[in-house]
């Protein structure tokens, strides 16, 4: 379940790319006018009754900060109902941009334009912007994340680790068994900038070698 159609598009190469090696299917849930988290978390539920009892345990929605006011109530619930989160703040563009950077990226103070403007020096990504070019269909987009896909993850990793709340880290596992890098004294709207996609990669068998 996920926010919108670049998030779908990024899952759909997935599966395209890894999904038959390496023995994986998803089932990618979203809409051209996008979903709300609080939206996306509760059609997540609906959709996770109809699924059989072993692929329930791996429902997730991918949702980001963005402008959005209802996410601390979405994770809430999410967890209540055994649905997975993927988080990025500030945008799923920070996911998409640690595929390339030659870095950690540091904190925009929740401004996701200037993640735009780095993709946009990507070979391919020249015209990629909101409300005008977000898909990721084309070959030359895929080709390309899919071969930054373990730095991606080792980035992510890297900012998760350097969380300011000192209980947190990327191979936390919380009391319930959840692989979740972050603690619950962590304020989620301040992991700035942090993306919990690699969490999700992670179980599908991705590793950053
Ligand atoms: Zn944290």
């Amino acid at each position: 379940m996920c926010e919108g159609e670049t998030e779908g598009d990024y899952l759909g190469l997935l599966e395209e790319k890894f999904g038959k090696e390496m023995r994986f299917h998803i089932n990618p849930y979203t809409r051209a006018e996008g979903f709300k988290p609080l939206d996306a978390v509760e059609r997540a539920i609906e959709e996770r009754k109809r699924l059989y009892r072993t692929d329930r345990e791996n429902v997730w929605v991918m949702i980001d900060r963005d402008e959005h006011v209802d996410i601390e109530r979405a994770v809430v619930l999410a967890r209540k109902n055994k649905i997975k989160v993927a988080f990025s703040h500030p945008s799923f563009d920070l996911w998409l941009w640690l595929h390339f950077a030659p870095g950690r990226p540091t904190g925009q103070g929740g401004n996701s334009s200037y993640l735009v403007s780095k993709l946009q020096g990507v070979t391919g990504f020249e015209g990629y912007a909101p409300k005008r070019d977000k898909r990721l269909l084309a070959p030359v987009r895929r080709d390309a994340l899919s071969a930054g896909i373990s730095q991606a993850i080792k980035l992510a990793r890297k900012l998760d680790a350097d969380c300011e709340n000192g209980l947190c880290g990327p191979d936390r596992v919380a009391a319930d068994g959840r692989h979740e890098p972050h603690h619950e004294s962590c304020p989620i709207l301040k992991r700035d900038p942090s993306t919990g996609v690699y969490v999700m990669l992670e179980s599908l068998g991705f590793t950053t070698a």
